[in-house]
């Protein structure tokens, strides 16, 4: 077991450094990096997916990439156009409804990323369920119109019964994001049609093998969404979207550039647009370089022990 800190490149979520452990198993190395206010329980799928990883237990790819969206943060016009020039993808993901900012913030952001990816790019929006339901509404149609036609927005409105409601009144397809946390949650979105869309991240939701079982399950279209890991970490994500049958929309794992360093020799970045299919080597050197300071590794060590107790009481 390895702890490494890496420092962002801007918060996140409320991190300024990410912590991870890297757990190395008879096939290679796992990523358990649940976030620091989780508690045993919660943590514990994080924790399965890392053994699968380690254990070599994915299953075969279907494809050699995958396509990935290119993320624009709550910034202006310009700064948003240059970020989806820079990120030679063909999707990106816009946030909105930033707390602070109006409206023709977001016509005015959505309308350059538009500008900056061509007619043929696709735009998604993002509200982190910042929204109430009418609105949710009203400005979805108005960004509908301003990106000349969005490909979905992604957790307009906070619960999943909500989400259910604006799907009814809205053209454009809705995705379920933070209402996907735990493994029961894609089946609640499901039983209330309240999205068209499921996101899916690996380390939440017990690894990849679980992840196609609940694709599976609940016949909705996935995307893959990274939760801010290191190379390591997104591979399994990796594995995931190239294991699915249908992988009709690009997934949200180009997110090793939000972290100032990565574990791995060679990153998981994009290359026009998609990830290669593969899982880069970890570099012993960057470990420690990376390595986090002995009072973080004596709280992970701990930490592990005790999710690990919770997981043998099921
Ligand atoms: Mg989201």
């Amino acid at each position: 077991m390895r702890v490494v800190a890496i420092p962002m490149r801007t918060r996140f979520r409320g991190i300024t450094v990410r912590e991870a452990v890297l757990l190395e198993g008879p096939a290679g190395w796992g990523e358990w990096s649940p976030f620091l206010e989780y508690d045993d329980e919660v943590a514990a799928p994080w924790l399965r997916c890392a053994e699968e990883a380690a254990a070599g237990d994915w299953p075969a790819p279907l494809r050699t990439r995958v396509p990935v969206n290119v993320t624009v943060p709550a910034v202006g016009p310009e700064q948003a156009h240059a970020i989806v020039k820079r990120g030679w993808c063909g999707t990106a993901k816009v946030k909105v409804a930033e707390p602070g900012q109006t409206l023709a913030d977001d016509l005015a952001r959505v309308e350059a990323v538009r500008d900056a990816l061509g007619t043929t790019g696709h735009v998604r929006v993002d509200a982190n369920g910042a929204w109430d339901v009418d609105t949710a509404v009203a400005s979805i149609a108005a960004l509908d119109r301003a990106a000349g036609g969005l490909e979905y927005v992604e957790q307009p409105v906070a619960s999943v019964e909500d989400l259910a409601v604006v799907r009814r009144r809205v053209q454009v397809k809705i995705a379920a994001d933070e209402s996907i946390r735990r493994a029961a949650d894609p089946y609640r979105v499901r039983d209330l049609e309240a999205a068209d869309i499921a996101v899916l991240k690996v380390q939440p939701l017990g690894g990849v093998r679980a992840c196609l079982r609940i694709a599976e399950d609940i016949g909705l279209p996935v995307v893959v969404s990274s939760a801010l890991e290191t190379s390591v970490g997104i591979a399994a994500g990796v594995a995931l979207a190239a294991a699915l049958p249908e992988l009709p929309y690009a997934c949200g794992l180009a997110t090793v550039q939000l972290l100032t360093d990565d574990v791995t020799g060679r990153s998981l970045l994009p290359v026009e647009g998609a990830l290669p299919v593969e899982v880069p080597r970890v570099d012993e050197a960057a470990l420690d370089r990376l390595a986090a300071s002995p009072d973080r590794v004596a709280h992970w060590e701990a930490r592990l022990a005790a999710v690990r107790a919770v997981g043998q009481d099921r």
